[in-house]
């Protein structure tokens, strides 16, 4: 062997054994050819038997449009050891003084005697071929192939991987959630984060009719269409094309409680979506079950599970009553609004267990910062309602302040079990407002939400004062 094919050969093995993704290796490989011989592209593609398709490995795996040559190219080099501008040939049996004008050559890939995929090479003009060529090739194509077997396979893992972390996730969220509104939106975006070649849409039944929870709109009639064709009977539900699939939301005794669709932008559903999909609606179904029993138990509780203040239900039962004795008795009373800023990213950076875990963070600095007799509930979500009886509002303010001071420099405990990071800090917008004669609670909480929407809008991180 010459030494400029042996330095060749060399330089792919040390390419080889570094730990690297599939556009690395074919970024390099492009590099080492071109010290070569000049080429203008490498591609490579690997037949998927899941999907009878053929996918392009630097292209994020994407599907080839099955009108392109390279599934020709497939058959075509079953019985031969190349395709050179599209037309197949063997060695050694090949004409003996080769010299053709290369244009293109494809390899082939092999595992286990099959064609597994193909390195395609384009050549600049005038570029010729000679056997020797050819035969350094194919050692090149078997070093590539167990290289790419393996990138392969750890891309289909690393996709296991994350569809059990998908599963773990929503079996999760009812460790303290309950409520449906809330549930369900987290659901969605789970599967969607999963699910990426697809809309997914997650539909509750409500009077008999499906109603969207998950994202804001569908306007997609043929949605709708596969939804009610679904039975407490059926498995799923797939249209002609196979690119929608609707997949049933089963209560406990077997009736059908909602569904999750997923459209296809892309390819029909393939086995391995639709089977993703049925667990992951599987393992929806009996987290949305569990909230549905818990908010029953929970109907008659007053104290919000998650963060030990008084729920959204208390709280309207005792501002009814403390804006009848401030009335009565001539008191003073503020309503303080507060927000967390920014609370999604804090989910969307470090998982909704995270969340929940800063919500009981900022919880406890608010029981902490008021008085006994201040009233703090859990309004919603990442919002807290405070009652504050014999206060006038310049006292609410220095309250306030200390409080969105006290969020601000306490660093809160989460639970990232991806990194380091233990704890996080983040900020409040607050708004305040003092009962004024005759206005009912509702609306001295909407002056007081008007308080909080100008300090969200002035900057965040804010008390003001309506
Ligand atoms: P802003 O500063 O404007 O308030 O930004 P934001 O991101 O806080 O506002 P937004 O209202 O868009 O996001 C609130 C997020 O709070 C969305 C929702 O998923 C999350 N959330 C609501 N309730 C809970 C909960 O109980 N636990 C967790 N982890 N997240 C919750
Ligand atoms: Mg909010
Ligand atoms: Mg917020």
């Amino acid at each position: 062997m010459s030494d400029a094919n042996l330095n060749f050969l060399s330089k792919i093995a040390e390419l080889l054994i570094k730990d690297i993704d599939v556009s690395e290796l074919i970024q390099n490989l492009k590099i080492i050819i071109n010290d070569y011989t000049v080429i203008s592209d490498l591609n490579i593609f690997v037949y998927d038997s899941v999907t009878n398709t053929i996918r392009d490995c630097a292209d994020s795996w994407s599907i080839v449009d099955d009108s392109s040559p390279i599934y020709k190219s497939f058959e075509d080099i079953k019985n031969n050891d190349f395709v050179i501008n599209t037309k197949a040939y063997k060695l050694p049996s090949m004409i003996s003084d080769l010299t053709l004008k290369l244009d293109s050559l494809h390899i082939p890939i092999i595992k286990s005697e099959k064609v597994f995929g193909i390195i395609e090479i384009n050549f600049k003009e005038n570029t010729s071929v000679n056997i020797s060529f050819l035969s350094l090739m194919k050692i090149f194509a078997s070093q590539v192939s167990l290289k790419l077997q393996n990138i392969v396979l750890s891309e289909q893992s690393k996709v296991n991987v994350e569809f059990h972390d998908s599963m773990k996730n929503i079996a999760k969220i009812i460790e303290t959630q309950y409520e449906l509104n809330y549930i369900v939106p987290i659901i969605g975006e789970m599967l969607d984060r999963f699910i990426t070649d697809h809309l997914i849409y997650v539909f509750l039944k409500q009077n008999d009719k499906f109603m969207l929870v998950w994202p804001k709109a569908c306007k997609d009639d043929r949605i709708y269409d596969a939804l009610n064709q679904l039975t407490p009977e059926s498995e799923y539900i797939l249209t002609n094309n196979d690119k929608i699939g609707a997949f049933p939301l089963m209560s406990e005794d077997g009736e059908l409680i909602g569904g999750i669709v997923a459209r296809s932008t892309l390819d029909a559903l393939s086995k391995r979506d639709i089977s993703y999909l049925e667990q992951l609606t599987r393992q929806s179904a009996i987290t949305i079950n569990r909230a549905n029993s818990y908010s029953k138990i929970l109907q008659y509780a007053t104290i919000d599970a998650l963060t030990n203040l008084n729920n959204r239900r208390q709280f309207e039962l005792r501002l009814g009553q403390e804006i009848a004795a401030a009335k009565r008795q001539n008191n003073p009373l503020c309503a303080m609004m507060i927000d967390i800023d920014f609370f999604k990213k804090v989910n969307d950076t470090y998982g909704h267990a995270s969340g929940d875990a800063v919500l009981r963070g900022v919880a406890s600095i608010i029981k902490s910062t008021l008085r006994e007799s201040d009233i703090p509930s859990r309004y919603g979500g990442e919002e807290f309602a405070i009652l504050l009886p014999y206060t006038h509002i310049k006292e609410a303010e220095i309250v306030g302040e200390r409080l969105r001071n006290a969020v601000e420099t306490s660093p809160l405990p989460i639970n990232d079990e991806n990194s380091d990071i233990k704890t996080i800090n983040v900020t409040i917008s607050m708004g305040l407002a003092e009962f004024i004669n005759d206005e009912t609670g509702e609306e001295l909480f909407e002056r007081a939400d008007n308080a909080l929407y100008e300090a969200k809008k002035s900057g965040r991180n804010k008390v003001c004062v309506a």
